[in-house]
C-alpha cells in the first residue's frame, strides 16, 4: 500500500515506513491514496480475529505476508468486542475488555506489533501525549518490550486518578511526565519533539498517538465486528455514534463505511469542546481554549485526525451527508448516564455523550449503536457521583490503584522535555 502525506502529497511512503515515521514533513498525516475492494458479506461471516487479519492484509498489501499479519492480529486482539443490547433498537459496542479497559487497547496493541515489524530489531523511543487512555494502552502494549523506551506526557491533575495509575505505576521502560498544562499543550510539546530532526534522529523517536496509521487501521476492524453482530434484517439500518476527541475513532468508522461496510451514517459526538460541530455548521475552523469536562478523554480543541476526514471527503470515498455532528453538554452527559442506568445499563460519561447524540439522530426503523470507549470503573468517581451508588473495581484496576505513581512533574517547556528525553539515551 502507498500512503501519501496529506500536507505534502509528493512524500509517498509504504505502510511500514509510515508506521516508523508516525508523521510526515510539516507534521502532515499519512493516508492511503487508494483503497482495496473487500467482499463484505464474506468478511461479516468470519470470526473477529480471522476477519480483522483479512481486512488488515488487504489494507497493508504485499509488504507483509498474510501469515505475518495473522500473527500480529492474533497477538493484539486477545479480547472480544461484544455488542451489548440496551433497548430493542439501541446497543453499545463494548470496546473496553482489553488490559487497560479502553478501546485504545485495540490500536495500541496492533501498533506495538506493527512497530516491531517496522523497526526490525533497532532501538526506538516512543513519545506520546495522552488525554487519558492512549497513555495506558501504549504503556501496556510496549511494557518490557526489548529495545523500546516509552515516554508519555499527560496534563497534570486533568485525568482521573485511576486512569493515571494505569500507566504511571509500571516503571521499567515506561517514563511518564506530568505536564503543567492541558492536553493541547502536551500535544504541542510532542509536535515540537518531532520538529527537532536531530533529536528524532538521535533517539530514533516515534509517536504512538492516534496519528499513527497502524492504530487507525486496527480500529477499522471493530466496526465490522459491530455490524457482524447486528441481526441480518437490521443491517441496512445501522447508525453509529462515536464519542470523539481527536477523531481517530470516527475516522476509522468512516473508512469502514468507505470500504463498503453497511453503515447508514456516522454521528460524531463531542462534549462542549465542539470545534468540529461548529465547523460542520459554519465552515469556520475556530478552536477555542480546551474546557475540562466529565468526558475528559474528549477534551480536545484541535482534533489532530480531522485532516483525514477531509481527505476521505476529497477522495470521494464518503459524502458530507454520511456524517452528522452533535455537541452534548455536561448536563446532557449526566442525563445520558442516568437514562442508561434506568435502562439497566451502567455506563460512563464518554459513552453517554455518544448515546445522547445517537438518541437525537435516530429515526424510526433505524438501529443505533453507540461506542462504549471505556469501562465505567475507569471513571468511578464521576459515575458514582452521577448515580449515587458505589461501583466495584475490576481486578486489574484495583491492583493498579493500590500502587505508587512514578511520574515526573515538568512545566510545559520544550527545553525541559528535551533534557528528560536525553536522559533516556543512557538506558
Ligand atoms: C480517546 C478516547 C475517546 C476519543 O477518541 P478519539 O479517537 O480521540 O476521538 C473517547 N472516549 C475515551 C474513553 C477515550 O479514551
Amino acid at each position: 500500500m502507498q500512503l501519501s502525506n496529506i500536507k505534502v502529497p509528493a512524500e509517498q511512503v509504504s505502510f511500514l515506513q509510515a508506521v516508523r515515521q508516525g508523521l510526515g514533513q510539516q507534521q502532515g498525516l499519512f493516508f492511503p491514496t487508494s483503497w482495496p475492494k473487500l467482499d463484505i458479506e464474506a468478511l461479516l461471516a468470519m470470526p473477529m480475529v480471522e476477519r480483522s487479519a483479512a481486512i488488515l492484509k488487504a489494507l497493508i498489501g504485499d509488504e507483509l505476508s498474510a501469515a505475518e499479519v495473522g500473527e500480529m492480529v492474533a497477538k493484539a486482539f486477545t479480547f472480544a468486542a461484544p455488542l451489548a443490547p440496551v433497548t430493542d433498537d439501541i446497543s453499545c459496542l463494548e470496546l473496553f475488555h482489553g488490559p487497560t479497559l479502553a478501546f485504545k487497547d485495540f490500536g495500541g496493541r496492533f501498533m506495538a506489533q506493527a512497530l516491531a515489524k517496522a523497526q526490525g530489531g533497532r532501538k526506538t523511543t516512543i513519545v506520546t501525549a495522552t488525554s487519558g487512555d492512549t497513555g495506558a494502552a501504549v504503556a501496556h502494549a510496549f511494557y518490557k518490550q526489548p529495545g523500546v523506551q516509552v515516554v508519555i506526557l499527560f496534563p497534570k491533575g486533568k485525568i482521573s486518578p485511576l486512569q493515571e495509575k494505569l500507566f504511571t505505576t509500571l516503571g521499567e521502560n515506561i517514563t511518564t511526565l506530568a505536564v503543567e498544562g492541558d492536553f493541547d499543550q502536551c500535544q504541542a510539546l510532542v509536535k515540537q519533539v518531532f520538529d527537532h530532526k536531530a533529536l528524532v534522529e538521535k533517539l530514533s523517536i516515534n509517536s504512538a498517538n492516534s496519528i499513527n496509521i497502524s492504530r487507525l487501521f486496527a480500529q477499522i476492524c471493530y466496526y465490522f465486528e459491530a455490524v457482524a453482530q447486528v441481526p441480518a434484517e437490521k443491517r441496512s439500518q445501522v447508525v453509529i455514534a462515536v464519542p470523539s476527541g481527536n477523531f481517530g475513532n470516527l475516522t476509522a468508522g468512516l473508512i469502514a463505511k468507505a470500504l463498503g461496510l453497511p453503515i447508514k451514517r456516522m454521528v460524531a459526538a463531542t462534549n462542549v469542546n465542539d470545534t468540529v460541530p461548529r465547523y460542520w455548521r459554519s465552515g469556520q475552523w475556530q478552536p477555542k481554549p480546551t474546557v475540562a469536562t466529565l468526558s475528559n478523554a474528549m477534551d480536545v480543541a484541535a482534533p489532530n485526525n480531522w485532516p483525514r476526514v477531509e481527505a476521505l471527503l476529497a477522495q470521494g470515498m464518503i459524502a458530507r451527508s454520511d456524517i452528522e455532528t452533535s455537541m452534548v453538554d455536561e448536563d446532557d452527559t449526566v442525563l445520558g448516564v442516568r437514562l442508561l442506568s434506568q435502562l439497566g445499563y451502567v455506563s460512563e460519561p464518554h459513552a453517554a455523550v455518544a448515546y445522547k447524540a445517537l438518541k437525537r439522530s435516530l429515526q424510526d426503523g433505524e438501529y443505533g449503536i453507540f461506542l462504549g470507549t471505556a469501562h465505567p470503573a475507569k471513571f468511578k468517581e464521576q459515575v458514582e457521583n452521577i448515580l449515587g451508588t458505589p461501583l466495584a473495581l475490576p481486578e486489574a484496576l484495583a491492583r493498579c490503584a493500590a500502587e505508587q505513581g512514578l511520574s515526573i512533574d515538568i512545566p510545559a517547556d520544550f527545553a525541559v522535555l528535551q533534557q528528560e528525553l536525553l536522559k533516556l539515551e543512557q538506558r
